[in-house]
């Protein structure tokens, strides 16, 4: 028939007419090719088993092997088992960005619906669902925010917290939050509910403690909450004795071997060792995709570049690679990428963060280079600097790693360290809340009415001393009030902001300073990896193009000259009458002339229209300073006033909040400057401590503008 061969052509990737009838046919199409590959899947065949389990238990543990089939097939059994048939949803929550993402679109195919339709997700700056969405991807993050505005979290009836095992901060605390969610829910759906008790319900809220001015609850009739607890590591017990002893059910994955290969030697340069592994890879081993583990954005799209260029010396029939890299912030239409099969006959080399260790399964992996190393966010209390570190992976990260090649056949993975060196990891990763700055969920704990943060019942605690700190930070930022309460308007305000307390505060004091405009575009920028991007052999030609925007007061009027001229470009081509295809393909040669890194500033360009939306949500009038840098500096001395440094009589600056020697980065704009006092944004520990994005401000201004933090000191 005419509907079967359409359907032929579209398996064969071949054009094919205009198709009558429902305009998701095609969506129909692909739900039905992928039907075999769902049922192939190890959970499939306890599919049953487990909604049985998930309807017996208030909360479950789920523990399987990566890539059996968890995240994308779990909420898809429970909602053809009715379980949301009353409206409501079934949320799952992701660590990264690009898991909450690639998934949900992956469940919309497997599904045949259209994305945001039944199945959506929702990420910070990003929400793509509507009324009828049913399964909602996420990260953790965003669901803690939403507790703030609904606390009983009323709309699902199933939370999934997926990859517990990474203990991110906010998985860790949405635990507890959920736990007490849950004991609330279950309380309220035993009694009857009588509506002249609205209040207080409301009062109380869900851990026993009063509710703040952001919380509503409107939906009275709340069923209770099921929760599943999802991880890929085979460890269940910590998560079963923290929910009073949940049952756990295993999922058997399926594994082929894999032969682990090591160096004889360590490796001190572990970028180069990758290269080489990887033009080795191609050229003798068989055909096969590579996945290669790096630490962040800049080092893939530096080997990003030199495998092109290899490549490019490479004889005719062994140019058939295609790289496609893969981190948390890529733009989500690129994102998409890493799962298209390469062209027949090429390789594909993956070029990935630890978002691919767990969170993401790409089909067709037969190698893996593994460095063995990994990008952690590292925070010392003492000194409350917070900087990122590389470190070596825990020996449960290693082989997650390896078993990535794996999964569809018999494959291969070089560790780039020797042998001697695995012995040596630790077993498994250190609580992310053990680690880092916890300013942002002290903020939001307390929103949520949390008082005593340290008796919170968390499944680790927070060091106490960073407790301390946050909570003097947020003090001091003037979000609490002396009796650590949140203040009026000024904390509830940053509360609704979803960046660092620090950035929030910046976007209300630039309302009061009349900048609005030039902060949320330095924001927007701060929030993203470098948006200069300087290749090391064509290092002189970047600095010249850099030198157009550079601004002798910082980095961060030089980032709003960066972001205004690219604004400009896209405003020209429009004006022009240029489609939005061409605007892009007119900025993208920009990018190119002028060395920005096009991925960043469009990631910078996502986050300032979501940041601006916030802003004029609250109301804020979004108004510019004009040409007053002047008053654009002071509202960043008002701002930063925790982050500054004196230049030192030989050269080199301190920090004065923790009292260290800092050098200027070499890349920021004031490297070779005279300035004598400057706030900064960033502070790097590499083999010296750097400050990056730093504008200089004058030191007198401080005790003027910060009173409460300088009058005692001497700035
Ligand atoms: P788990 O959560 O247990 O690790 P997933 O549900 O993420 O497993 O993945 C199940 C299967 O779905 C994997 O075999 C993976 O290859 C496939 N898959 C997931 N997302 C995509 C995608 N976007 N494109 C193609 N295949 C995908
Ligand atoms: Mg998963």
């Amino acid at each position: 028939s005419d509907r079967f061969q359409r359907f032929c052509l579209a398996l064969r990737g071949l054009p094919i007419g205009p198709i009558n009838g429902p305009k998701n046919t095609l969506g129909h199409f692909k739900s039905q090719m992928l039907a075999p590959q769902r049922k192939a899947l190890p959970i499939a065949s306890v599919a049953s088993r487990i909604v049985e389990e998930v309807k017996n238990n208030d909360t479950l543990i789920i523990v399987g092997e990566t890539g059996s089939g968890k995240t994308t097939q779990l909420p898809q059994f429970l909602f053809d088992a009715g379980l949301c048939s009353d409206g409501k949803v079934i949320g799952i929550t992701q660590p990264r960005r690009v898991a909450a993402v690639s998934v949900a679109k992956r469940v919309a195919e497997e599904c045949g619906v259209e994305l945001g339709q039944r199945v959506g997700y929702s990420i910070r700056f990003d929400d793509v669902t509507s009324n009828s969405t049913r399964i909602k991807y996420m990260t953790d993050g965003l669901l803690l925010r939403e507790a703030l505005l609904d606390p009983f979290l009323s709309r699902y009836c199933v939370i999934i917290i997926d990859e517990a095992h990474e203990r991110t901060v906010h998985t860790d605390v949405l635990l507890g939050l959920l736990k007490n969610v849950q004991n609330a829910r279950s309380k309220y759906a035993t009694t009857e509910y009588d509506h002249s008790k609205k209040d207080s319900l409301s009062e109380k809220g869900c851990n026993g403690l009063r509710q703040t001015k952001l919380l509503t609850c409107q939906d009275t009739k709340l069923a209770p909450l099921k929760l599943v607890i999802m991880s890929a590591s085979l460890d269940a017990r910590v998560f079963s004795r923290y929910f009073g002893g949940a049952k756990a059910v295993h999922v058997q994955g399926r594994l082929y071997p894999v032969e682990i290969l090591y160096t004889y030697h360590p490796e001190p340069d572990y970028v180069d060792a990758a290269l080489i592994t990887i033009f080795q890879i191609h050229l003798n081993e068989c055909s096969g995709d590579v996945l290669v583990f790096l630490t962040g954005q800049e080092e893939i799209e530096f080997v990003e570049r030199r495998i092109k260029e290899g490549t490019d010396q490479l004889p005719d029939e062994k140019k058939n690679v295609v790289v496609v890299p893969i981190y948390s912030s890529l733009p989500s239409e690129q994102q998409m990428k890493v799962f298209k099969p390469a062209p027949s006959g090429f390789r594909k080399v993956i070029l990935a963060t630890n978002v691919a260790e767990t969170s993401v399964t790409i089909p067709g992996i037969k190698y893996v280079v593994d460095p063995g190393l990994v990008k952690v966010r590292c925070y010392n209390p003492v000194t409350g600097v917070e900087s990122l570190i590389v470190i070596p992976t825990s020996k449960a990260q290693a082989l997650q790693r390896s078993g990535r090649a794996g999964r569809e056949g018999p494959g291969k993975c070089f560790r780039l360290y020797p042998e001697s060196e695995f012995a040596k990891l630790r077993d498994s990763i250190i609580p992310e809340i053990k680690r880092c700055n916890i300013s942002n969920v002290v903020l939001q704990l307390r929103a949520l009415g949390i008082k005593d943060i340290l008796g919170f019942d968390f499944i680790d605690k927070p060091p106490r001393m960073a407790v301390v700190k946050s909570l003097e930070q947020l003090l001091l930022l003037g979000a609490l009030t002396k009796d650590y309460e949140l203040s009026d308007p000024v904390g509830y305000q940053m509360a609704q902001i979803p960046l660092d307390p620090l950035y929030s505060k910046a976007l209300i004091l630039a309302r009061e300073f009349n900048c609005l405009e030039e902060m949320l575009i330095v924001v927007a920028m701060l929030s993203v990896e470098s948006i200069f991007y300087i290749p090391h052999e064509k290092l002189e030609k970047a600095k010249v193009a850099m030198r157009c925007f550079s601004s002798p007061e910082g980095d961060h009027t030089t980032l709003i000259n960066v972001y205004r001229a690219s604004k400009e470009v896209l405003d020209k081509s429009r004006a022009a009458g240029g489609d939005e295809k061409m605007a892009e393909r007119g900025l993208s040669k920009w990018c190119k002339e002028n060395f920005i890194n096009k991925r960043s500033l469009k990631h910078a360009r996502d986050v300032h229209s979501q940041v601006h939306g916030y802003v004029k949500q609250m109301g804020f009038a979004v108004t510019s300073c004009g040409d007053d840098m002047l008053q654009f500096r002071r509202c960043l001395a008002a701002s930063f006033f925790l982050n500054v440094a004196l230049r030192q009589p030989d050269g080199t600056f301190r920090a004065l909040g923790s009292n260290q020697t800092v050098r200027i980065h070499p890349s920021s704009v004031l490297f070779r400057s005279k300035a004598e006092c400057v706030i900064f944004n960033e502070l790097v520990r590499t083999n010296q401590n750097y400050l990056r994005n730093v504008t200089s401000v004058d030191p007198l201004w401080l005790p003027e503008l910060a009173p409460h933090y300088f009058s005692l000191r001497e700035p």
